[in-house]
């Protein structure tokens, strides 16, 4: 049976929600245990800008889905499938410290100061390494985070450079290896970002489409919506680089020709 898993935008981020959608619903090409959905909502849950306790976030994530099921039940005249586990996310702050947390087949993932704390890699990758770890606290009986850093995906990372080690090392531990049910580790291996992004300049990859598509070059941007200025500084470059090099061939032509005018 394929384990079924619901992400929610909980809140309007400045996360670029189309390529956050393409990106992540790549997992469901890599493997076939699991089958990751976007369920659309109308309207959000929550404003920017406010503190939650992840206990009061739960509550409200509860009902948040019941009330849309509801919603698309009207819509559609027929029920939607319930998830397995069902992940937010969100532009709040999460009290303690917390970018992440997982209970009971819920998990909020907030993208609050994200920057400042995890970019680089983007927050795209940010937000899949979290699902990921989502999607294996759901499926599997005591596994948590553990204190010790050895660059699992399950380490703690009170310290969020942790995290960054973590997402770009895709390592999974022995002691999480022998939790996790053996037909999910060739799985959660392929899963891990670092395996399937592929090179932006390589036809068909991933991060190939993600530039041509969504405008978002993995090797130097956040994944965030762009700033109108930020766009436009990019259309520029584009514009002026033909006349730039048409202008230096110039130069180098009348170099060249007043070089052998003058012999
Ligand atoms: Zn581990």
């Amino acid at each position: 049976m394929v384990i079924k898993i619901h992400i929610y935008f909980l809140s309007k981020s400045e996360v670029n929600e189309d390529a956050a959608k393409y990106f992540i619903l790549n997992l469901n090409k890599v493997q076939s245990y699991f089958e990751y959905h976007f369920i659309e909502t109308k309207g959000y849950l929550l404003k920017k800008n406010e503190v939650y306790s992840f206990e009061d976030l739960l509550e409200k994530f509860n009902k948040f889905i019941d009330k849309n099921h509801e919603q698309i039940k009207k819509i559609k005249g027929r029920d939607i499938e319930t998830a397995d586990i069902n992940i937010g996310i969100i532009d709040s702050t999460l009290e303690n410290n917390l970018y992440f947390a997982y209970d009971n087949k819920k998990a909020i993932i907030t993208v609050k100061d994200w920057k400042k704390s995890f970019y680089p890699p983007t927050v795209l990758e940010y937000l899949t390494s979290c699902i990921i770890q989502s999607t294996f606290y759901g499926l599997t009986n005591g596994l948590g985070s553990h204190w010790e850093t050895s660059g699992c995906l399950f380490d703690y990372t009170y310290n969020k450079l942790d995290k960054k080690s973590g997402m770009c090392l895709g390592f999974i531990c022995d002691k999480c290896k022998k939790l996790i049910d053996k037909k999910y580790i060739k799985c959660i291996n392929s899963m891990m970002v670092n395996k399937w992004i592929g090179d932006p300049n390589s036809f068909g990859s991933v991060a190939f489409n993600l530039k041509k598509i969504y405008k978002i070059d993995i090797n130097k941007d956040t994944g965030l919506e762009k700033t109108r200025w930020a766009k436009m500084k990019e259309f520029l470059l584009d514009a002026t680089k033909p006349v730039i090099t048409d202008f230096l061939i110039l130069i180098i032509t009348f170099i060249f020709g007043y070089i052998v005018g003058k012999f």
